[in-house]
This record gives structure tokens, C-alpha cells and sequence, in this order.
């Protein structure tokens, strides 16, 4: 893939935004891309692997992800806890008979629990 300056402009800002971003969001802070070109771009990012797609209800979110790692989303706040799980033990407890796992991805949903004052 040629890194040309559209493909690192929405590279390096997935990468300097700590949080996953929407295409929309993207196209938000690049005013000068196209959504086309954003999408495309994203699609590509994908399939190298530099960019995690994530699904999220209706709504997709690519991530730069330096470790690969999991989420939890509250519903109330919608605040996203980024989380990693050692993989082997991952794979121990899925057990599928006569398939190979490649990956893993899991979205825990719940509340954030607010202590008591
Ligand atoms: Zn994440």
C-alpha cells in the first residue's frame, strides 16, 4: 500500500486520537476529504490491518490499535474502557468444535458503577 498524503493525514489522526473515531468524525476534522475517499481509505486501512473496524450498534468506529485489545461501553455514558485479555486463555474457554480461531473481539456492555460519597 503507498502511504500517499490522504492515507496519512487520516492515519496519523486515528493514531494521535486516543479513541476510535467514526468515518463522520473523521470527515469532521479533515474538511477537505471527501466521505468517499475517508471510507475507501478506511476500508483499505482495515483490510492491512493498520486500523481495527469496530461495530458498535449502528455505528462503525475505526481504531488505531498499537496492542490489539477489547472494549466495555457504559449505556448510561457511553464511556469506553479499553481492556486486553491474554488471548491463549481466551481461546480455552471458546470451545468450537473443528474450527480454527484467528481472532477474537468482544464488546462487554454494562454501567459504570459510581461509588457511594
Ligand atoms: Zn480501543
Amino acid at each position: 500500500m503507498r502511504l500517499t498524503t490522504k492515507r496519512k493525514q487520516i492515519l496519523d489522526l486515528l493514531q494521535n486520537t486516543k479513541a476510535p473515531m467514526s468515518a463522520t468524525t473523521l470527515s469532521e476534522c479533515l474538511p477537505d476529504m471527501d466521505l468517499v475517499t475517508i471510507y475507501r481509505n478506511l476500508d483499505l486501512f482495515t483490510q492491512e490491518g493498520l486500523v481495527k473496524r469496530l461495530q458498535f450498534d449502528d455505528e462503525a468506529l475505526y481504531e488505531f490499535q498499537e496492542t490489539p485489545h477489547h472494549h466495555a461501553i457504559c449505556e448510561n455514558c457511553q464511556k469506553m474502557i479499553h481492556f486486553s485479555v491474554p488471548e491463549k486463555q481466551l481461546k480455552k474457554l471458546i470451545v468450537l468444535e473443528g474450527f480454527d480461531i484467528n481472532s477474537i473481539d468482544i464488546t462487554v456492555k454494562g454501567n459504570c458503577v459510581h461509588e457511594a460519597s
